[in-house]
């Protein structure tokens, strides 16, 4: 996982690899940011940058610029054996004690043992106890040579005032939904459906996908599959599928999230009924676990209604995202249906 494997933050990541080549990085270091934005993993590709067996002193010894993410050091790292690189978190409590940090500090006493900077990366910073953070201070003001601490944390602010001035702070923002996505597909096997609607209900973190995935992504499914199957039917029958793709109660911003998840849930839908209908090999499907569900859909509606019915998801999609109040989107698409 080096730079260059991080998804999204662009500019912050060349900022460091620049810091790096010049050799010119802040030993003490805050990534704040958003649960699941790849803090943790850019904390870890900084030490991997930092001590990679085809950079010679941060300088790419090759044509790629940037650790390979692949030598023996860089593995280790990835890894969490590397002897120079040290990882601290809360541990039972909840909290990160001031023994952890103690213990850290005299590691990091010593000359690497085989790499060129020792690494200290403390996760969840913001759990350190206060007398942990000031034992930090003397470190972190007056690094030890060939020594980086990295603080890692979604909630800078409950760091000391005194912590956070002796640091360079770099601020995470949230991935777009894309590299959401492309995360999901990349490193956790989503296909691309089902990696796009995680994505859309992320808020743009990793993690916040990875939790909501199962249940969130079943649930919307579930409900656009329940209109669809509608389609047709009287138009009382679909108008009442329609409010089942509606959340009700929640911020404006949710919503839109919540028809939004369904919308894309059936137009993966859609997409697979058309494909059967046009005689396609079902193991093409996105919606491979639902062919009970598609097939009949392709065989009742034919391919000139399942491209209708598509291009109206569409312009429902288009409308939600110009804003027009989720209720009048869904009730419009049920009586396209
Ligand atoms: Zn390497």
């Amino acid at each position: 996982m080096a730079f260059r494997e991080v998804v999204g933050h662009r500019r912050l990541l060349t900022l460091l690899s620049r810091a790096i080549a010049r050799q010119s990085l802040t030993p003490s270091l805050i990534l704040s940011g958003p649960e699941g934005v790849g803090k943790r993993l850019t904390a870890v590709s900084i030490a991997q940058e930092l001590n990679c067996l085809t950079m010679d002193d941060g300088r790419s010894t090759m044509d790629a610029a940037g650790a390979c993410g692949t030598c023996t050091v860089c593995s280790r790292i990835a890894r969490g054996t590397h002897p120079d690189v040290l990882t601290i978190e809360p541990g039972d409590t909840g909290s990160i004690k001031i023994e952890q940090v103690r213990a850290a500090i005299d590691r990091a006493n010593y000359r690497p043992f085989e790499g060129r900077r020792r690494v200290t990366i403390i996760e969840e910073a913001d759990a350190l106890v206060s007398a942990a953070q000031n034992a930090l201070l003397k470190t972190l003001e007056e690094p030890l040579p060939a020594s980086v601490f990295v603080l890692v944390t979604s909630r800078p602010d409950t760091l000391l005032p005194t912590v956070r001035s002796r640091c360079a702070h770099l601020r995470f923002g949230r991935l777009q939904v894309a590299e959401v996505a492309s995360v999901l597909e990349g490193s956790e096997g989503y296909s691309r459906t089902d990696a796009l609607t995680a994505a859309a209900a992320s808020d743009g973190s990793v993690r916040r996908a990875l939790d909501l995935e199962a249940d969130a992504f079943t649930e919307a499914r579930s409900d656009a599959e329940g209109l669809l199957q509608s389609a047709g039917r009287d138009p009382r029958t679909r108008l009442d599928h329609a409010k089942d793709l509606l959340k009700g109660g929640g911020s404006a911003a949710s919503e839109r999230e919540h028809l939004g998840a369904r919308l894309m849930a059936m137009t993966a839908l859609v997409r697979d009924a058309g494909l059967l209908a046009s005689g396609a090999d079902a193991r093409l499907l996105a919606n491979l676990d639902r062919r009970q569900v598609v097939e009949p859909m392709a065989r009742t509606l034919g391919v000139d209604r399942i491209g209708k019915i598509f291009a109206a998801i569409t312009r429902a999609e288009d409308a939600l995202e110009r804003n027009v109040s989720p209720k009048v989107v869904a009730d419009w698409l049920a009586v396209q249906l």
